[in-house]
């Protein structure tokens, strides 16, 4: 089913979040192939963390009751990292040497610091302390982090290093993960030539199918490389059933828009069903997305400029593809910067141009990277941030505040 009107971005994005489902289908992965990864169940906490009480300081631990009314204490042994001090609880007037991370012995429940340390005082054998230890304990309580049994991460969490970090310091050493999803990628046009080819004339290099590939480089999708397709309604159309057949999602380049030689939507709607082609949104007006194999393998179709692939993706098909991948997808943050070259806008649509964000002691100041045609890459590869024009701004001055979408919140 074709739809002619026109939509936003946040419609369109609304539209497919509540059309997409999660995978189905989880499995339990390895604390070390874990990163990028979606889990598919919440992780609770093994045990404690830490599991003993633990000095947060380099000093001497004693009972906290004998402070400050005895100043000198008798020195009984060392606590150390790995290395516990396996004495007695401690009596009153008595000290254990620690250090940061090590076991507070038994019994205490103080760290007087090795800075307040008197130099000198006492024997080998005693420690005297200064007047000025504060009302800090210095002690790490067991569970201090973590508490047993407590949540660590909730389902729907897209694993990156903190989280990675986070499972390790509790001794988890698995969880359970939505399957990968597998995406298959293409890209179309008679005129495309892989890189280390020579070009014919009217030829040009396929750029958008690898950039694409790396830019599905999270762990939760599984990329498939499926190559060029030529401008032969045949041909894509054969390609696309069998793609389908084998993948959760497919994303093609080019041959959406509305010309002789736009193959991709009137395949889309042949073999399966087309929900929505236009977009206010520039660059990217055309977007095909749609389902494939009764619904199992959703398409989506990207406009085959560069940079508008680049956008359609970062904004529509990869908070897409996460949710069905299994993750909890938020927007893209954005954040207010000054704007300090012009930005040529026409009224209508919403505008992501490239753009330079950097710090200045004023605040954020951003500008445009230079000619924001839609096939040059070149003033995208200088970018580090997308300028966000408000779909009815017009042309807009240097010192107007703008918001910008960051790559690091992208990529
Ligand atoms: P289309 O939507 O197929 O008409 O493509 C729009 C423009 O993007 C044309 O100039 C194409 O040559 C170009 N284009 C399409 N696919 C790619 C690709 N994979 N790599 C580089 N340029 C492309
Ligand atoms: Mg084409």
């Amino acid at each position: 089913m074709q739809n002619n009107q026109a939509l936003d971005l946040e419609e369109a994005l609304q539209r497919l979040k509540s059309q997409l489902t999660p995978v189905t289908g989880t499995e339990s992965v390895p604390l070390n192939q874990l990163m990028g990864r979606c889990l598919a169940e919440a992780v609770n906490a093994p045990g404690n963390l830490p599991p003993f009480p633990a000095s947060a300081m380099d000093g001497y631990a004693i009972r906290k009751n004998d402070w400050p009314h005895l100043r000198t204490y008798e020195l009984v042994g060392t606590s150390l990292a790995g290395h516990p001090y396996n004495g007695p609880e401690l009596t009153e007037g008595q000290a254990v040497r620690v250090f940061t991370g090590a076991a507070v012995p038994h019994g205490a429940d103080q760290i007087l610091l090795q800075e307040e340390v008197v130099p000198g005082g006492g024997s080998a054998n005693q420690v005297t302390f200064t007047e000025h230890t504060p009302a800090e304990r210095y002690v790490r309580p067991v569970g201090h982090d973590v508490k047993a049994g407590t949540r660590l991460l909730p389902p729907a969490t897209q694993l990156h290093a903190l989280q990675v970090g986070l499972l390790s310091a509790n001794g988890v050493t698995a969880a359970t993960c939505h399957r990968r999803l597998k995406v298959g990628v293409f890209s179309t046009g008679d005129e495309l030539v892989e890189p280390g080819q020579p070009l014919g004339t009217g030829q040009i290099y396929d750029s958008n199918r690898l950039t694409l590939l790396h830019l599905l480089a999270d762990d939760c999708f599984e990329r498939v490389d499926l190559g060029r397709l030529p401008d032969d309604a045949a041909t894509v159309e054969r390609e696309l059933a069998n793609a389908a057949d084998e993948c959760d999602a497919l994303l093609s380049s080019g041959g959406v828009s509305v010309g002789d030689a736009d193959f991709v939507t009137r395949t889309i709607e042949r073999l399966g069903t087309l929900n929505f082609w236009k977009l206010n949104l520039k660059p990217g007006k055309p977007l095909a997305y749609g389902t494939l194999n009764n619904g199992q393998c959703q398409i989506f179709g990207l406009p085959g400029n560069p940079v508008s692939t680049v956008v359609t993706f970062l904004m529509i098909a990869k908070p897409a593809l996460l949710h069905m991948a299994g993750a909890s997808v938020s927007d893209p943050v954005r954040v207010p910067a000054t704007l300090t070259s012009d930005v040529s806008h026409a009224p209508g649509r919403t505008e992501f141009q490239r753009g330079w964000v950097h710090p200045t002691p004023q605040g954020l100041a951003v500008s445009h990277t230079g000619d924001q045609s839609s096939n040059r890459l070149s003033t995208f590869a200088q970018a580090n941030c997308l300028i966000e024009v408000p779909k009815m701004a017009g042309n807009l001055r240097p010192g107007t505040s703008v918001d910008v979408v960051l790559f690091d919140n992208l990529f």
